[in-house]
């Protein structure tokens, strides 16, 4: 399911890069007379743009380490770490790091040393750590002194905190590296980091004067790979407007330059890119040939944000093709890439979440500590003094009494809105999809061992995207909870409930039979297209599509009932969407003509915009 770590891959950005610029305007010539200082500064200088020079010295440095201070020794063992979490050593290379942290007391190595680790701790998913070390990371930032060192710092922070979905505190890190007066020559890659987490976050436009400036500047600094991974967002933002020529011919345009960096995140994003927009246009076959393309970059590498909507490309060509069992083996490609690539997104989210409880935590406890002294403190006191000091004594105490019973109710107001935030979907206040599956599985235990039938059934509202383009994302939104309120309607106490994500949502059914979860979600079907809501001029009707699996076809296995339950959906689509369908054991696909349920769905009073494809 997971992919491990393509993530953080991404955020190796900075850290890689981190010396590409000044490497590259560094001779990798050996000088003849070059004393053990300057080699370190050297190596440090060439570690990705000359790697090979660079291995050379460290390899020299680590036989003369005798000669260097213990300061200069502390920047050699920070090399060689650096060295083998760049080798995917991460076992060696983290207590490597750990020492330096702790023990090396000089706080741009520790910065440096921090920013690494929580990198490779993003990298290997232990997100809740690497959170835990960027707030040591951040605290320490005001007294590293090597500019280098809060660049590198900066970014990482910036990166990690955008993956988390924190994108105003994300952006606020970025602006620091474009207000740091010493970090002019990066004013690229800060512009750069912050356009990319306002476009995520949808605050700004592929077109809006901003991403020209920054791609400007980004080529006035020699950093075409900045500014190309610019335009690839502008490229991005001209197919959401429709526009795939133009997103062709920026991309084609630079797509020499892209192959030339050699860099498999962006080459695969690129790729991606490219075959949404010949998809869009309609030219099948460029569009399979860059999404398969990067698809086979993205599993070599055992990890991508791009597998997931590449595997969507091809699902969809093959689709218009015709060709139905390769439509449906892509299709279960991308379901399991995207649900891989939600539950990662899920987990950073949530880590984040636990880290900033536990530090609120360690206040408290700090803070009721230091009142406890406080107290001691007047009661030493109180032993000379008279009544009217012991009156205030008690008034004063009553103040700290007060205060912690503050501070405790602030946490745990804090933890409730945690626990909300990790159990409930916040738009419509149905189980998120962690909760859900854990809640499931759970009930799907108890139901295998009473033996007892249990269900699941998979809803995707039809023809979605074109409600948000036609009537705005607000109406989309109300769209979506009306149609959760109408499910819920027809739902019992014990069945569970939650969104899987976007407009997907998943009902577990427990004792039930296949034949009643058939019955059951063609009376949801039916609520939901019945229920319209007036949008700005005219009606929206909603219809969805359903995906049932029993387990006594798919066993008390969440993961295979999810999947049988999704070929019944994705069938309900080609079907003509509108419908129930029961999953047909895996490897029998129905012929087109003949839907497996005779669902018989009634025609919509008037389809929103739907035009099936
Ligand atoms: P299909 O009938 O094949 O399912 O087509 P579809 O348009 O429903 O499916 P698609 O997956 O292409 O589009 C889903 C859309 O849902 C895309 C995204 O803009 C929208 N969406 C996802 N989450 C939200 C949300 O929270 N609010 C709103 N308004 N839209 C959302
Ligand atoms: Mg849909
Ligand atoms: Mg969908």
């Amino acid at each position: 399911m997971f992919r491990a770590g393509h993530f953080s891959r991404a955020i190796i950005l900075t850290a890689l890069l981190a010396g590409w610029q000044v490497g590259a305007a560094i001779a990798a010539v050996p000088t003849p007379a070059e004393d053990s200082v300057q080699m370190l500064e050297r190596a440090d200088k060439l570690k990705t743009a000359d790697h090979g020079e660079f291995l050379r010295l460290l390899s020299q440095l680590d036989q003369r380490a005798t000669e260097l201070s213990p300061g200069q020794q502390w920047h050699l063992r920070y090399l060689d770490a650096w060295q083998s979490a760049f080798d995917g050593r991460y076992d060696l290379a983290r207590p490597q790091l750990h020492d330096i942290i702790t023990r090396s007391g000089d706080p741009t190595l520790q910065v440096r040393a921090l920013a690494t680790l929580v990198n490779i701790l993003g990298f290997g998913q232990h997100y809740e750590e690497a959170f835990t070390q960027l707030s040591t990371l951040v605290d320490l930032l005001p007294s590293a002194k090597s500019a280098e060192a809060r660049y590198q710092a900066l970014g990482e922070t910036a990166q990690f905190l955008a993956a988390a979905g924190q994108y105003e505190l994300a952006s606020d890190y970025a602006q620091r590296i474009l207000d740091d007066p010493e970090l002019r020559d990066r004013a690229c890659q800060g512009m750069a980091f912050k356009l990319r987490v306002l476009f995520r976050a949808g605050k700004v436009r592929g077109t809006d004067p901003e991403y020209d400036r920054g791609i400007d500047t980004c080529i006035k600094a020699k950093q075409a790979l900045y500014a190309n991974s610019l335009r690839n967002d502008q490229a991005k933002y001209a197919i959401e407007q429709g526009r795939p020529k133009d997103a062709i011919l920026l991309l084609q345009a630079h797509y020499d330059e892209f192959v030339s960096y050699h860099y498999r995140v962006l080459m695969n994003a690129v790729n991606v890119t490219l075959a949404q927009a010949y998809l869009q246009l309609g030219d099948l076959v460029a569009a399979r040939k860059y999404a398969s393309e990067a698809v086979t970059e993205a599993v070599k590498d055992k990890f991508s944000d791009s597998l997931g909507p590449a595997y969507q490309v091809l699902y969809q060509v093959e689709d218009k093709l015709g060709n139905t069992r390769a439509a449906l083996d892509f299709h279960k490609q991308y379901m399991e890439a995207d649900k891989g690539y939600l539950n990662d997104v899920s987990a950073r989210a949530i880590a984040y979440q636990t880290v900033k409880q536990q530090l609120l935590a360690n206040k408290m406890e700090v803070d009721s500590l230091n009142k406890q002294n406080e107290i001691l403190q007047l009661q030493r006191e109180l032993d000379h003094k008279d009544m009217e000091t012991s009156r205030l004594y008690i008034a004063l105490l009553i103040t700290i009494v007060a205060s912690i019973a503050f501070w405790l109710l602030r946490i745990k107001r804090s933890q409730m809105r945690f626990k909300r935030l990790a159990t409930r979907d916040s738009l419509t206040g149905i189980h998120s999809r962690q909760h859900f599956v854990d809640e499931t599985e759970l009930a799907l235990r108890a139901a295998a061992k009473a033996t007892r039938a249990a269900c699941l059934v998979l809803v995707d509202l039809d023809h979605f995207k074109e409600v948000n383009d036609t009537h705005g994302h607000v109406i989309g939104d109300l769209v979506l909870k009306r149609a959760v309120a109408a499910c819920q309607h027809h739902l019992h106490r014990r069945d569970i409930f939650g969104r899987l994500g976007g407009e997907e949502f998943a009902i577990y059914l427990p004792d039930c039979s296949a034949i009643r979860a058939r019955e059951r979600a063609e009376r949801i079907r039916q609520a939901i297209a019945a229920t319209p809501l007036w949008g700005e001029t005219r009606l929206v009707v909603i219809t969805a599509s359903f995906g049932v699996a029993s387990t006594d076809r798919s066993g008390y296995d969440l993961r295979q009932m999810m999947i049988d339950a999704d070929n019944g959906l994705f069938q309900a689509k080609r079907d003509g969407r509108n419908r129930v369908v029961y999953s047909e054991p895996a490897d029998f696909i129905a012929p087109a003509a003949a839907p497996a349920t005779p669902a018989g769905p009634e025609p919509p009073m008037e389809h929103a915009v739907g035009v099936p494809n």
